[in-house]
């Protein structure tokens, strides 16, 4: 798959350091530790989320290149208690910035820990994409932290909650140990980057 061939390109600080507007981008967020680099790489095949990891060297924006017109971008983790509130609101300006002008932007992979789904930063996602129309999916990673019965349990409430939601969310069960859930992922990616 091309998803496989991701490439580490540049990591931009503000909008008008990120590549060229074309073609097609998904973007991922989530909760700090919610699993997104481990996400990013079971899906790719690749170290390419580690650079994201270390507040100071963090850059706001990490694009990872997977063909000239397609490409992943790995966001800053949210609710990072390590990092300082300044940082944090030159983020979330910034952040907003590229959510709200970005035109390649085609959706948005959220990754929720499945033993704690739905924080109220999720919440605010999923009504900015209700509100933009943009796509989001949702990953409930570390789907082998629960058992089955209680994974699928939570996959449903979640259903639910989103179902209220006149937008277009999906919700799958992701494990990285156990490369859970990576085909559903890819056809969601696949979809949205038109390959
Ligand atoms: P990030 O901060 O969102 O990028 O989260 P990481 O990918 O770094 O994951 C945070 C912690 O959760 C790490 O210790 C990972 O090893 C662990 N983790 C991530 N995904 C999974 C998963 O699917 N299953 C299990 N058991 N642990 C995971």
């Amino acid at each position: 798959a091309l998803c496989q061939q991701a490439r580490f390109t540049l990591s931009a600080a503000k909008v008008n350091q990120c590549p060229e507007d074309r073609g097609w981008e998904i973007a991922f967020a989530g909760r700090s530790n919610a699993g997104k680099s481990s996400a990013l790489n079971t899906l790719t095949h690749a170290q390419l989320a580690r650079t994201s990891k270390t507040p100071g060297r963090t850059q706001l924006l990490n694009f990872f290149r997977l063909d000239d017109e397609r490409r992943l971008v790995d966001l800053p983790g949210y609710g990072y208690a390590k990092v300082p509130i300044p940082l944090k609101q030159h983020w979330q300006q910034h952040l907003e910035a590229y959510l709200v002008q970005r035109h390649s932007l085609k959706g948005i992979f959220l990754m929720m820990d499945v033993r704690h789904p739905l924080t109220p930063f999720d919440q605010m996602m999923l009504e900015w994409a209700q509100s933009t129309q943009m796509p989001i999916h949702i990953l409930l990673t570390k789907a082998d932290k629960l058992a089955f019965g209680a994974a699928k349990t939570t996959l449903l409430k979640v259903q639910q909650q989103i179902a209220s939601l006149e937008a277009d969310i999906s919700v799958q069960l992701f494990s990285a140990p156990k490369r859970q859930g990576i085909e559903e992922a890819y056809e969601v990616m696949s979809r949205w980057l038109e390959l």
